[in-house]
């Protein structure tokens, strides 16, 4: 039986009850047809699911196709069309080196092209809905092959089609335009413009932007590493509560806001956290509060991964009994009740 906590960078979750490694999409859809209507459980990287100790009592599908296919045109840009299961930043490395810009800020970000739609991945400014144009899919629920248009995904804020009706749609591989380019885009960001030295709105070449978008990961424990025990989270646990402007305004006036443009507000979950008490390096049992980001619950070695879903909760109460607001889990939680 394979032990999931292998194939997740919390290096936690217990048994799989079967479990099929599948390299190419003929793979991946012969396996699925194989398990017809049992539970199913995609794993590309493992970077974003907590699972539970018990494990899963189904099938575990890991993913790891990586074909490229792709159309340059030399003057303007590229549409490149990528397995579900490349590796998400030796892509955005490889577009970088071959000249391309666009995709720089989401540098460092783990885990596989597949599951980059899911909940349309992001980072200082961008999401990876801008650049997408379409995803392909294997419909479990039809039992076919289903491509999403870009506005077919419905990407918003961590969210997209493929989120809300969790399970259904495999992603066998996502198809993105990008443009040629030395400079990024203009940078949006505040504190990753103050770092290249720029102001809001200006633009910087794109490599250094990578390097600098690396740089601030590492100092925040966001970017994973197999000897760092401080990494081993799935990154952000909760995601940053989008509240009404009613809300917003009994906030403390020094906690940040970020207008959604549809009368809404969102603040910033870290923010919250820290200021209810929830301290960086703060244990429970094995699980810890990473010693850089409050955001980022980590195995400090010998985590179960009920004492992180513990600490996400004390995290949450405390949370909650300050301001009275829900902080929502970002990460996949997979047999574990929120
Ligand atoms: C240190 C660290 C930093 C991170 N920083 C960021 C960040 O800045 N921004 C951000 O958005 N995320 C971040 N994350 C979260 C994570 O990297 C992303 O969500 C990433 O896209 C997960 O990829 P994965 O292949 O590991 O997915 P997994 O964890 O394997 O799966 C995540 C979800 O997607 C589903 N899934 C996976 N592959 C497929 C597929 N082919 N078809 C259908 N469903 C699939 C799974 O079933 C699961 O529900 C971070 C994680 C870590 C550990």
């Amino acid at each position: 039986m394979a032990d999931l906590s292998q194939f997740t960078s919390l290096h936690v979750g217990g048994p799989a009850q079967n479990f099929i490694e599948v390299a190419t999409e003929a793979e991946i859809i012969k396996a699925l047809e194989s398990v017809g209507d049992e539970p199913v459980l995609i794993i590309g990287g493992g970077t974003n699911m907590l699972v539970s100790d018990n494990g899963f009592a189904g099938t575990v599908i890991r993913i790891s196709n990586n074909q490229v296919n792709e159309e340059v045109d030399a003057c303007s840009g590229a549409t490149l069309t990528i397995g579900a299961g490349e590796n998400w930043d030796d892509f955005v490395a490889s577009t970088i080196e071959r000249g391309f810009a666009g995709l720089e800020t989401l540098s460092g970000i783990p885990g596989t092209i597949g599951a980059a739609p899911i909940q349309n991945i992001g980072a200082y400014g961008h999401e990876v809905g801008e650049f997408i144009t379409r995803v392909r899919t294997y419909d479990r629920h039809n039992k076919e092959l289903k491509t999403f248009t870009n506005g077919e995904c419905n990407f918003t804020y961590r969210n997209s089609i493929f989120k809300s009706e969790p399970g259904r749609y495999v992603v066998l591989d996502v198809g993105f335009q990008i443009r040629r380019g030395e400079l990024s885009d203009p940078i949006t960001y505040a504190e990753l413009a103050s770092k290249l030295g720029i102001q809001i709105g200006d633009r910087a070449p794109v490599k250094q932007v990578r390097a600098t978008v690396l740089e601030l990961r590492a100092s925040k424990g966001m970017l994973l590493s197999a000897s760092d025990k401080d990494s081993w989270s799935a990154g952000s646990f909760f995601t940053n509560p989008i509240v009404s402007n009613e809300i917003a305004d009994q906030l403390p006036a020094d906690a940040p806001r970020w207008p959604t443009g549809d009368g809404q507000v969102k603040t910033s979950a870290a923010w919250l956290i820290q200021q209810a008490g929830i301290e960086k390096g703060q244990m429970h049992g094995g699980a810890k509060v990473s010693t850089k980001h409050v955001l980022a619950l980590t195995n400090s070695g010998n985590a179960t991964a009920a004492e992180i879903t513990e600490l996400a909760r004390i995290a949450s109460a405390a949370v909650k009994a300050k301001f009275g607001i829900e902080l929502q889990p970002e990460v996949n939680l997979v047999g574990i009740t929120w």
